[in-house]
């Protein structure tokens, strides 16, 4: 059942139990003070018709010390058609309760007179022939007689006063509920629009639409779950689209690391095939070793650098203070004998948190890259100076350069400005790609700032603190 119908049909059910509840109350009370008044009218008329007969039986004139049953005939049928308009209903009874006079339609039985005693009045409601009676008794003292008069006076219209009561009610109940119903529909859609419209996001977003969004129509508790809501898809679909980016980049890995892996494969089973089935001569025969032995070196430096990358990514970082001086030191001894490219060195005195041999590494790839861009008696400059934020490692050549669009792709793994210059180098693409990974451990990135024919300026900051695991 919809949940709109369930809260029309909660509605209706709590408002059908008030009003039939309280209408019952509301016309039940009505009849019963219509009743008592027509109770106490009846008792009243007794009391009446009682002084009436005494009267009465007073002012006869009688041979007799003691009233004759006769008279009290003749007083009784004097008494019913005393009344103004419609006939009395009485009875009059002697000291056994047997009746003397009684006017035509008084149905009722004795019960009544049982226990009724002097100066007492009694009265019941009787229900003969579908209709409602007051039957009233009351002791008349007369001439020195002890009578019983009884009266009944016809309510039957209060009765039917109270059904009709109850039919009204009845039917205006059921047209309240009829138009509260509509009414209360239009408001439950009115108030359950908010739920249709994320039933419509989780449908859409089910169906792979991850970009829709729940319409945000009220602030209440609704509006601030269709904000959670919406704010769970972005996040999910942030997610998905990070999945779908690491997938994209495997791929594309796997691709190339088959292309980098085939070309030197095809040259060395070239070059070795020729060698076994070929007699060649002494230089072919070294040119073919020696191109087997290159392209073979270029495949161990490849898988190491693989190796370095898986081995970086799932490395368990543990940094130490290390003195800056000590990273220059050892590039500066490894590039003292170099006599092609001229690298100078100029650093501010500092500490930095991180692991040395990692962060030699990453200078020595660039700076290794820095040499191979540029031209043979180029200056390669290594760069150290104390920040706000950090330390900052940089390495400045004049060089090659790169071009604006390929700086980004550049620390992709496999990835090569110019293929046939890289290789040359015994470059594999990965160098760089390396770099990121051992900065990503200490939350740092590789800047670049290049311009093409001028050169490359490569820098990284190692924050000053070890930033918490949760905010990388
Ligand atoms: P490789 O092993 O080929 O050097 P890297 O990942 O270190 O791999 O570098 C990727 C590519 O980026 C290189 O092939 C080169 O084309 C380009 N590159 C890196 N550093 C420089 C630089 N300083 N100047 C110009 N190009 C560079």
């Amino acid at each position: 059942m919809k949940f709109s119908y369930k809260i029309v049909l909660c509605s209706l059910i709590t408002m059908a139990a008030a009003f039939g509840i309280g209408g019952y109350f509301f016309v039940n009370d009505v009849f019963k003070a219509s009743l008592e008044r027509e109770i106490e009218q009846a008792t009243d008329d007794g009391s009446i018709l009682k002084f009436a007969f005494e009267t009465a039986a007073l002012n006869i004139p009688s041979k007799y010390d003691i009233l004759q049953n006769s008279v009290i005939e003749e007083i009784g049928a004097n008494l019913e058609n005393s009344g103004q308009g419609s006939r009395r209903l009485l009875r009059l009874s002697d000291e056994n309760r047997e009746v003397l006079y009684a006017s035509d339609g008084f149905v009722a039985d004795t019960v009544l007179l049982a226990d009724l005693e002097e100066q007492m009045r009694a009265y019941q409601i009787i229900h003969p022939d579908r209709h409602y009676y007051v039957q009233t008794g009351i002791m008349v003292n007369a001439l020195g007689r002890v009578l019983y008069l009884e009266t009944m006076r016809d309510v039957t219209e209060v009765y039917a006063e109270r059904t009709r009561g109850f039919a009204v009610y009845r039917g205006l109940t059921i047209l309240i509920l009829v138009c509260s119903s509509i009414v209360m529909y239009i408001f439950s859609c009115w108030l359950t629009k908010p739920v249709r419209l994320l039933t419509r996001a989780t449908k859409k977003m089910t169906a792979g639409d991850y970009s829709y969004r729940a319409e945000q129509i009220s602030s209440d508790e609704m509006g601030q779950l269709t904000m959670d809501f919406n704010h769970m898809a972005k996040v999910v679909e942030e997610n998905i689209q990070k999945l779908k980016e690491e997938i994209r980049a495997r791929e594309d890995f796997i691709a190339a690391f088959s292309h980098e892996l085939k070309t030197p494969l095809t040259a060395v089973i070239g070059y070795a095939d020729m060698l076994r089935s070929r007699k060649l001569d002494e230089e072919k025969h070294f040119l073919s070793a020696n191109y087997i032995y290159t392209e073979g070196k270029r495949l161990e430096t490849m898988s190491l650098r693989l190796l370095d990358i898986i081995v970086t990514r799932r490395y368990e970082h543990e940094p130490q203070e290390t003195d800056v001086a000590e990273l220059f030191g050892y590039l500066q001894d490894l590039y003292r004998e170099r006599d092609d490219r001229i690298v100078t060195f100029q650093y501010e005195p500092g500490r930095v948190l991180a692991e040395a041999n990692l962060l030699k590494s990453v200078l020595l790839n660039l700076a290794d890259n820095a040499c191979k861009a540029s031209e043979p008696g180029g200056i390669v400059e290594v760069l150290g100076e104390n920040r706000e934020e950090g330390y900052c490692f940089g390495v400045k050549d004049h060089g090659v350069g790169i071009p604006p669009e390929e700086c980004r792709k550049i620390t992709e793994a496999f990835y090569m400005v110019d293929k046939s210059r890289s290789r040359s180098h015994n470059g594999a693409g990965l160098g760089l790609a390396l770099c990121v990974e051992i900065l990503k451990l200490h939350h740092s990135t590789l800047m670049i700032d290049s311009t093409p024919g001028k050169g490359s300026f490569f820098w990284f900051v190692i924050p000053w603190e070890e930033v918490p695991a949760d905010e990388t």
